[in-house]
């Protein structure tokens, strides 16, 4: 599938001084120290990495960021089941990086938890235009309403698709018949199925979640 190279790339968005303009004294050459000092481009990176979040049942339920899952863990919200063999330091002491955490209480999860938003419709299209079946940077994607609003097209998980902007202009206020246009596929609410299919995805990357989610 090629959302995967995306998706990594996407997660990975490494920070680096050059990137931000910024002159980072003593931070010549890759390898760098191995403690992660406060304000170096490897901890910005690395406590954005994601975090699959179990149900006390080990059911997998989300993925969040490490700097929320290591949140969780301090307010005894969650405890982490792996970890990465690396730490963070702040001032007093040193913290074993998360990599899968797991609620303590038992959490209800409504069939449909997720919102309606853009942001997860990109998510459940995987970056790709429903239309021309392209992978594209959210930036350069929109939201199509599949039967426009004009025609009485409704603002529901059915009836809106990511799409490029090309294929926007093309299809303008016609429906995808008049405009000759093909849905990649029927576009259908976030289910747990479609969250546990990009858990699956995005756990690729991490051996440690594997046997929460191949089962
Ligand atoms: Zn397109």
């Amino acid at each position: 599938m090629g959302t995967n190279r995306h998706m990594s790339a996407d997660s990975r968005g490494r920070y680096t001084p050059e990137a931000a303009g910024e002159a980072m004294p003593g931070s010549e050459g890759p390898a760098g120290s191995r403690t992660h000092n406060l304000l170096s481009p490897r901890r910005v990176s690395l406590m954005q990495e994601p975090v699959l979040v179990l149900n006390a049942t080990y059911e997998p339920i989300n993925v969040t960021a490490v700097r929320r899952a290591m949140v969780l863990m301090l307010k005894g919200v969650a405890q982490a089941e792996e970890m990465h063999n690396t730490e963070v330091h702040s001032v007093a002491q040193a913290h074993k990086v998360p990599s899968v955490i797991r609620l303590l209480a038992y959490r209800h999860i409504p069939q449909q938890s997720r919102a309606l938003s853009r942001k997860n419709i990109l998510l459940r299209d995987r970056n790709t235009c429903q239309f021309c079946v392209r992978v594209f940077p959210s930036s350069e994607l929109t939201l199509d309403h599949v039967v426009p609003r004009s025609r009485g097209g409704r603002s529901t998980w059915e009836n809106l698709v990511a799409c490029c902007y090309r294929c926007n202009n093309n299809k303008g206020d016609r429906t995808p018949e008049e405009a000759g246009l093909k849905l990649a596929r029927r576009p259908r609410p976030f289910t747990l199925h479609t969250s546990r299919q990009l858990m699956r995805l995005i756990g690729h990357r991490d051996e440690r979640w594997r046997k929460y989610l191949f089962y």
